[in-house]
């Protein structure tokens, strides 16, 4: 179940991972690795955990008081919940996108160049400019964005804001992004920007990505991940997991017969 390509070292290896809140398991036993030049998508019906588990990938569960996460999560072979990581380091290395776009109250500019600067990856002017540029380009803003740099992020469209979301989690260089349904609250042409942002970064970062969409996830990823009750039920590539499902509860997700 853990690994679809077992002839390949995994960017992260979580291993029989549980979460309970408040001592409620959400989460049982998830064993899956994911690959680095790879889109792996999370599907589920909602309430079955894909949210639980993104979030233990950089530690975000660390900030709800009643969660408890049990088993290993590895990044590169590191176990990144030892004492020895630097949460903030983790999260710069991998990255979030969230459902609702989330650009801070500051300008376009500062909302890119913030994480740099408090990472110490420019030291100067020139420096962080270059990386505001290059950060906004392949989140595909730039075009949009170049002349209005100092206007608020929270000025842009929804769509636009959840571009400069993405900017901002490839200003500090990450070697995953984790994205929980990105384009929810997005209309139709904005997710498809975003989709096709997903294809062009992917290559670069490790992508993990949910979704309640069956639709975006056979377009974006190239493995899926099937959660039902708190468990990963089958794991595969995509084209198989939908066209030929090993197991019967994804077959009944896949066609329609629960939501
Ligand atoms: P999904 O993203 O698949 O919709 P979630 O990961 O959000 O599912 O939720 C999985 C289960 O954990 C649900 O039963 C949900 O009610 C519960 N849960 C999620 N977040 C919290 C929280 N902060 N406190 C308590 N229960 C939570
Ligand atoms: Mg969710």
């Amino acid at each position: 179940m853990a690994e679809p390509d077992p002839t390949r070292t995994p960017k992260m290896r979580a291993d029989k991972v549980s979460v309970f809140y408040d001592g409620k398991q959400a989460l049982k036993d998830v064993s899956i690795n994911i690959h680095d030049d790879r889109v792996t998508a999370f599907i589920g019906p909602s309430g079955c955990g894909k949210s639980t588990f993104l979030r233990c990938l950089n530690r975000m569960n660390d900030t709800i008081p009643s969660a408890k996460v049990t088993g290993d999560i590895e990044l590169d072979g590191q176990n990144i919940n030892s004492d020895a990581v630097d949460v903030v380091q983790l999260r710069a290395r991998v990255g979030m996108v969230f459902q609702k776009p989330n650009p801070f109250p500051k300008s376009i500019y500062d909302n890119v160049a913030y994480g740099p600067r408090i990472h110490g990856l420019a030291n100067t002017k020139a420096d962080i400019d270059a990386i505001v540029e290059k950060s906004l380009r392949r989140a595909g803003l730039w075009e949009e964005a170049k002349d209005r740099l100092q206007e608020s992020g929270t000025a842009l469209s929804g769509g636009q804001q959840q571009r400069l979301c993405i900017a901002r989690a490839i200003a500090v260089d990450p070697e995953v992004i984790l994205m929980d349904e990105p384009c929810s609250a997005l209309d139709p042409i904005a997710t498809a920007k975003i989709e096709e942002l997903i294809h062009e970064l992917r290559g670069r970062y490790a992508i993990a990505i949910v979704t309640h969409n069956m639709q975006q996830a056979a377009r974006v990823s190239q493995r899926t991940a099937f959660f039902h009750l708190g468990e990963l039920v089958e794991y595969g590539k995509t084209s198989e997991i939908f066209t030929n499902p090993r197991e019967v509860r994804t077959q009944d997700y896949i066609t329609g017969r629960y939501g």
